[in-house]
C-alpha cells in the first residue's frame, strides 16, 4: 500500500476534496479526463488522461495500489464511474462515490424531466429560441432543431450544431442577473440542461423561473449498484479519515 488516495476529478467538489485532503496531510493524486483545454487544476499531484476503460483502470490500480478511490466526477460521467466500480471491486480497493444532489423544482418552476438528450431535442423542437446548456458532448442530438439555438459550453463542440445556432463559449459560475440579461437578449423561450445539481450553474434555473420560461432537464444516469455514495465533500472527507484511522485509534 502506498497510502496514496486516487481522486477521480473534474468537478468543483473534487477540487474541494483534494484541498481538504492535502490540508490533512493525505497523499492525493487527482485524475482528470483531459476533456477541457484549460482545466482548473486541483491542489496536489495531478494526472491527466483516460486509463483505457475498466480494464485499464483495473491494471492501474493493480500497479499503483492506492489506499482508496474517491470518485468525485460529474453526475453525467457514467463511463468513468462504471470503470471505477468494476476496477475497485476487482482489487477490493475501498471506493466512495461523491455526487452532489440533483436540482428540485420550487414554486413557479415549469420543469420537464426527460431520459436523454434525444428526447430533450424532441421536447423543444416547437420553440422559437432554445437555450442549450447541456455541454458540448452529445450536442448533435439537437442538430435538426429548426429555430434559434443559443449553445453555451466551456470549449467549442466538435459535433454539428443546429443551423440557427449561436455559440457562446463561457464557464460558470453565472449570476442570476447575467442569466436574465442573456436570456432576454436572445429572447429565449425554453432552457435545456442536464440535472447536474450544485450552486455554480443553477442561476439559469432561477432566471427561467423569473421569466416564466420552461426548463427541460435530462435525468442523471443511474449509479452502479452497491457503490457507497455521499453527497457532500464533508461526508467524503469523514469516510476517508475513518478509513485511514489506525486500528484501535478510536
Ligand atoms: P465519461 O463519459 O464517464 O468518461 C469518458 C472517458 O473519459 C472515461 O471512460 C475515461 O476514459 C475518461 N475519464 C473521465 N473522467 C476521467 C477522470 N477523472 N480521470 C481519468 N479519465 C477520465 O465522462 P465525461 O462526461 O467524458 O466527463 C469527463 C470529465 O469531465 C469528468 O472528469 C467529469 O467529471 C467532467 N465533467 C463532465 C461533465 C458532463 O456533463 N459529462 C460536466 C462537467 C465536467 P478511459 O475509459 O480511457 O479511462
Amino acid at each position: 500500500m502506498t497510502g496514496q488516495v486516487l481522486v477521480l476529478g473534474g468537478t468543483g467538489e473534487a477540487r474541494r476534496l483534494a484541498t481538504a485532503l492535502v490540508d490533512r496531510g493525505v497523499d492525493v493524486l487527482s485524475s482528470l479526463a483531459g476533456r477541457v483545454a484549460d482545466p482548473v487544476l486541483p491542489v496536489g499531484e495531478v494526472r491527466i488522461g483516460g486509463f483505457g476503460g475498466a480494464g485499464g483502470l483495473t491494471a492501474w490500480l493493480g500497479e499503483h495500489c492506492p489506499r482508496a478511490v474517491m470518485d468525485a466526477t460529474h453526475p453525467f460521467a457514467a463511463q468513468i464511474t462504471a470503470s471505477a466500480a468494476t476496477a475497485a471491486a476487482q482489487h477490493g480497493t475501498p471506493l466512495l462515490r461523491l455526487q452532489r444532489p440533483g436540482w428540485h423544482p420550487g414554486p413557479g418552476d415549469t420543469w420537464r424531466h426527460v431520459d436523454s438528450l434525444t428526447v430533450a431535442a424532441e421536447a423543444v423542437a416547437g420553440y422559437r429560441s432554445v437555450f442549450l446548456t447541456t455541454g458540448r458532448q452529445g450536442i448533435s442530438a439537437f442538430a435538426a432543431l429548426p429555430g434559434r439555438v443559443l449553445v453555451r459550453s466551456v470549449d467549442p463542440p466538435d459535433e454539428p450544431l443546429p443551423a440557427g445556432a449561436t455559440l457562446l463559449l463561457d464557464r460558470g459560475p453565472f449570476s442570476v442577473a447575467d442569466e436574465l440579461a442573456l436570456m432576454r437578449e436572445h429572447a429565449v423561450d425554453v432552457v435545456v440542461t442536464k440535472d447536474s445539481g450544485g450552486h455554480l450553474t443553477e442561476a439559469k434555473l432561477t432566471a427561467a423561473r423569473e421569466l416564466g420560461i420552461p426548463v427541460v432537464l435530462v435525468r442523471r444516469p443511474p449509479l452502479p449498484p452497491g457503490v457507497q455514495t455521499v453527497t457532500t465533500v464533508e461526508e467524503a472527507l469523514a469516510w476517508l479519515l475513518d478509513l485511514l484511522r489506525p486500528p484501535g485509534a478510536g
